[in-house]
């Protein structure tokens, strides 16, 4: 039995926790916030109209299988815990023409809806495209459906594969893919949001993300009741019904090492807790910079781009929206320039962003006759750097929030006068609440060909030490972090 401190309670540490705590480790996890969860955070707000509830960060779930397999090889199964249900649509588009398409995971409804959408042969163009995700999806679905898996080696196997298979296309980006295989601009449109998904830019990100859109088509977005946060508090309880201790308000401020490898943490409060293994939730930027300085692996991190961040609204709205579905996504006249703002330099809020609006129809998140918005839109990180925003300029969040309710009228979704409140969190209260450089959405962007390599590892040159989560291998995202704590923790192997 090792001793492990897991630094961050975030889905990654948690679900590395809850597989090491069923392998007989003896864990410790520290989360340096009041509540586990990190970027799959929550909010709450009381008005005299009742309680409204927010998820402040992901909002869409793709690939529940991951986290159906995690909970059944840690005890009781999903069901026994979480409420999920299927949304359908998965999302609905508005283009700035005012066309509008529900995708759903039913090819051949999708199909016509398409050719419906941006006339006949559209519904092809893209079924082409899907297929060819679908191709690299069967070469990479081993570490995703656990039943297929045969043994951790198998695991690692595959997971070495996905770079591969990032590394199969050099050279051919998103943007390149959509303009070769999709004759509708629209269409192009939606291939290129898929980049944003990992956070990047499709002009510079592989062309094998073709496997996103495949995998929200095939496997469906889905719904946690009461809101995905919910996801991060039964990884918490099954942590701790598995025997391992998880500690809020825990700040490590330092990963210790003697005779060459680590051997505990050192808490902010001037708390040691020794260690054999010390499993980083944190992003490594943090890790070789703040807790573990080490030059060669911080500048080897720093190569990676970050991902790009987010600016959100949570509104409190009265009435229902007609036409409002639970995704929903609003895209500018132009494209182009969100990408210029977010990843240029120097860097901007995007001026006409793709607007994302999740509004969940479940009673558990907002009062009768009102609905809970989360608004999203891609932004620059936050700091005073090149290609960064200072996100604490002052009235700089303020008026950009103005901005954005002006643009969502213009996009026929009026909503300022049935406000009840809107509070906005920025790239640097991201930051700020959970350490994410910059507020960094997925940790590194898939910008380049070999952004894929450039990922840190999950097992750290450093002995003991392991990386989990978003910034590690390999990447963003709920179902992918879920991953790197399976692949961590059959690196550690059982007790
Ligand atoms: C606005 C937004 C929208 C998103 N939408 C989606 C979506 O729809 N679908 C999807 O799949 N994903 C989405 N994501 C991404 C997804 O939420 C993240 O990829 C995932 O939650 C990250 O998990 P993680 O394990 O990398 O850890 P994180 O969530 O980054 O957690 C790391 C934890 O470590 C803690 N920590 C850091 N340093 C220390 C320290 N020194 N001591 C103690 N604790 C420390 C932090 O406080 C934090 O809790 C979204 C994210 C955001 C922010």
């Amino acid at each position: 039995m090792s001793r492990v401190v897991v630094v961050g309670a975030g889905v990654g540490g948690l679900a590395a926790a809850a597989r090491l705590a069923t392998s007989g480790h003896d864990i410790t996890v520290c989360e340096q916030a009041p509540q586990v969860g990190g970027k799959l955070g929550r909010h709450e707000r009381l008005t005299a109209a009742g309680r409204f509830r927010f998820d402040t960060g992901a909002s869409l779930l793709t690939l529940p299988q991951v986290f159906a397999d995690l909970f059944q090889q840690t005890g009781d199964p999903i069901e026994s815990v979480l409420e999920l249900s299927e949304v359908e649509p998965i999302i609905r588009y508005r283009f700035a023409d005012g066309t509008r398409l529900d995708s759903t995971t039913n090819p051949d409804l999708l199909r016509a809806r398409l050719d419906a959408a941006f006339g006949p042969g559209a519904g092809s163009d893209w079924q082409r495209l899907t297929q060819r995700g679908e191709r690299i999806w069967r070469s990479v679905r081993g570490p995703f459906l656990g039943s297929t898996v045969d043994g951790l080696t198998g695991l690692a196997r595959q997971a070495v594969r996905l770079r591969s298979v990032c590394a199969f296309t050099p050279g051919r980006t998103l943007r390149q893919l959509g303009a070769r295989s999709l004759r509708d601009p629209r269409l192009r449109t939606l291939l290129e949001r898929y980049a944003t998904y990992t956070g990047s830019d499709p002009r510079r990100a592989p062309a094998a993300l073709a496997v996103v859109p495949y995998v929200e088509q095939a496997f469906g977005a889905w719904y946690v009741r009461g809101g995905l946060h919910r996801l991060a508090d039964a990884l918490h309880d099954r942590v701790t019904a598995r025997g391992g201790t998880v500690r809020t308000e825990a700040d490590v401020v330092r990963i210790e090492t003697a005779g060459g490898r680590v051997s505990g943490v050192q808490l902010a409060d001037g708390g040691r807790l020794p260690a054999d293994v010390v499993v980083a939730n944190a992003d490594a930027r943090h890790v070789y910079r703040d807790l573990l300085p080490q030059p060669r692996l911080l500048r080897r991190a720093r190569r990676a781009v970050p991902s790009l961040s987010g600016f959100v609204m949570l509104l409190g709205v009265r009435g229902r929206t007609p036409g409002l579905a639970h995704h929903n996504v609003l895209f500018p006249d132009a494209y182009d320039p969100e990408f210029d703002a977010v990843f240029g330099d120097p860097a901007a809020p995007v001026a006409d962003p793709t607007i994302y609006i999740s509004s969940p129809d479940d009673p558990a998140v907002r009062p009768d006759g009102h609905e809970a918005w989360f608004v999203l839109v891609n932004a620059p990180r936050h700091g005073r750097g090149p290609g960064a925003v200072n996100w604490d300029s002052p009235e700089l969040a303020g008026s950009y929030a103005g901005r954005l309710l002006g643009l969502l009228a213009r996009r026929g979704l009026p909503v300022t006068d049935r406000l009840l409140f809107s509070e906005v969190i920025t790239p640097a209260d991201l930051a700020r609440r959970t350490r994410a450089p910059g507020g960094a959405i997925y940790g590194a962007s898939s910008n380049g060909p070999r952004a894929a390599f450039l990922r840190p590892g999950n097992r750290s040159p450093v002995p003991g030490l392991f990386l989990v989560g978003g910034s590690a291998h390999p990447g963003g995202g709920l179902p992918l972090v879920a991953l790197s704590a399976e692949i961590v923790a059959g690196l550690i192997g059982p007790a």
